[in-house]
C-alpha cells in the first residue's frame, strides 16, 4: 500500500472512532435546596430523566413542601399516615441508620433544626425552647405499619430528612443511568459525589474541599470508581452570632451544632445513603468513636481535624490514590 494511502486509511479509523467515542454532556440543576451538578456520558435526554429524579426526591421527601409525604407525616404527627411505598422503605432504612449511629443522625431532629432556622433567618434558640424540643428527638418512637405502608410520629416530633436525601437521591441516579446503560458519569449533589464506570478509561479525580477555605479550595485529590463520596462540614450552612460560628449539624443529644475535634469527614462506601447518614454521625460523634462506627460498617473515612491533620482509614488512601494537596494539613502520624 502506498505511503499516502496508509495515512489516508490511518486518518478515516480514527474519525470514525472519535465520532464513536461518547461525549459527556454537563447539567446543573438547584434541588434538593443545593446545587446538583452532573457529568455524564449520555445525550441530554437520558441526562434529563435523572434531572427528573431530583426533582421528584425534593417533592416527595422535603419537609418544607406542602404536598410532599414527609410534611404530611409531620403535619398529622400523632396520627399513622399512609405514604408510598418508597417513602416507607426511606423512612424505615433512615431509623435503621440512626440505631447503627446510636442516634448521632436521628431523623427527628427536625423541630431543633427548625428552631435554629439556617436556611432563612438563623438565630440561637432559647435554652429552654431548646430543652423542650429535644424531647421530641427519638428515632425510636416512629411507628410504622407495614400491612397498610403507615407511618406515625409522635406528637412533638418532626422529621427532617437532610441529612440522608442527598445520599439516597444519588443511588437512585445510580439505579437509573445502570439501567439505561450509561459508560460513566460524576454526580456531585451538593458536595455529595457520586461516579460511576469511568471518564474514557480513566477514573474520575475529583477535589475534597478545604474545610476552612473558600468552596472553590480542595486540600486534597481522589479518584472514585463506582463508589460515592460523601462530606458533612461545618460550612455548608453556618451563621456568626455574638462571635461564636454557629453550624448546621445538631448533636440530637443537646440540641446544639455538634462540638467534636473534627471540621470535615468524607465517607467513601458503595451505598450513597449509608455514607450520608455516617457522613453525619461521625462529624456528631468525633474522630475516636467516628472511626470506629464507620469500621463496622464496612465503609472508608476522611476525616480533617481540627490540629489541621488529616486521618483517613488503609482502604480509603488505597482506594482513592488519595493526594494531600500544599501543606495546610499533614497527614496524621
Ligand atoms: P449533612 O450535610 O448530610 O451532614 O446533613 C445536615 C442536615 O441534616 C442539616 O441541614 C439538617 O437538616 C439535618 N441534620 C442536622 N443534624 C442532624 C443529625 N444529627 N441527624 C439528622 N439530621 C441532622
Ligand atoms: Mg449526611
Amino acid at each position: 500500500m502506498k505511503r499516502a494511502t496508509v495515512i489516508l486509511l490511518f486518518l478515516l479509523i480514527a474519525s470514525v472512532f472519535s465520532a464513536c467515542a461518547p461525549k459527556s454532556v454537563d447539567s446543573t440543576v438547584i434541588a434538593m435546596n443545593t446545587i446538583c451538578t452532573q457529568t455524564v456520558y449520555a445525550d441530554y435526554e437520558v441526562i434529563a430523566g435523572a434531572e427528573q429524579i431530583l426533582f421528584e426526591t425534593e417533592s416527595e421527601f422535603s419537609k418544607y413542601i406542602e404536598s410532599s409525604e414527609i410534611y404530611e407525616i409531620n403535619e398529622n404527627a400523632g396520627h399513622f399516615v399512609a405514604v408510598s411505598k418508597e417513602t416507607y422503605d426511606v423512612l424505615k432504612r433512615s431509623v435503621q441508620l440512626a440505631e447503627i449511629t446510636g442516634g448521632a443522625f436521628d431523623p427527628t431532629v427536625g423541630k431543633i433544626v427548625d428552631a435554629w432556622d439556617f436556611t432563612n433567618e438563623p438565630d440561637v434558640p432559647a435554652e429552654d425552647e431548646i430543652l423542650k424540643l429535644i424531647q421530641g428527638v427519638g428515632y425510636d418512637k416512629i411507628e410504622f405499619d407495614e400491612d397498610s405502608l403507615s407511618v406515625k410520629i409522635a406528637q412533638n416530633q418532626t422529621i427532617d430528612l437532610g441529612a440522608v436525601i442527598k445520599g439516597y437521591a444519588g443511588d437512585e441516579l445510580l439505579n437509573y443511568y445502570l439501567e439505561q446503560d450509561v459508560p460513566g458519569g460524576l454526580l456531585n449533589l451538593g458536595g455529595n459525589m457520586s461516579a460511576f464506570g469511568d471518564k474514557q478509561g480513566e477514573p474520575f479525580v475529583v477535589g475534597i474541599r478545604d474545610p476552612l477555605g473558600e468552596a472553590s479550595e480542595y486540600f486534597c485529590t481522589a479518584e472514585l470508581t463506582d463508589v460515592s463520596l460523601v462530606t458533612s462540614g461545618a460550612y455548608e450552612r453556618f451563621f456568626e452570632q455574638d462571635g461564636i460560628v454557629y453550624h448546621h449539624i445538631i448533636d440530637p443529644k443537646t440540641g446544639y451544632p455538634a462540638s467534636s475535634d473534627i471540621l470535615s469527614v468524607s465517607i467513601l462506601s458503595e451505598d450513597g445513603m449509608l455514607a450520608d447518614a455516617l457522613s453525619t454521625a461521625v462529624f456528631v460523634l468525633g474522630s475516636e468513636q467516628g472511626l470506629k462506627l464507620v469500621e463496622t460498617q464496612g465503609a472508608q473515612a476522611l476525616l480533617v481535624l481540627d490540629d489541621n491533620t488529616v486521618v483517613a482509614t488503609d482502604g480509603f488512601w488505597e482506594r482513592t490514590n488519595l493526594q494531600i494537596v500544599g501543606d495546610k494539613y499533614v497527614k496524621a502520624s
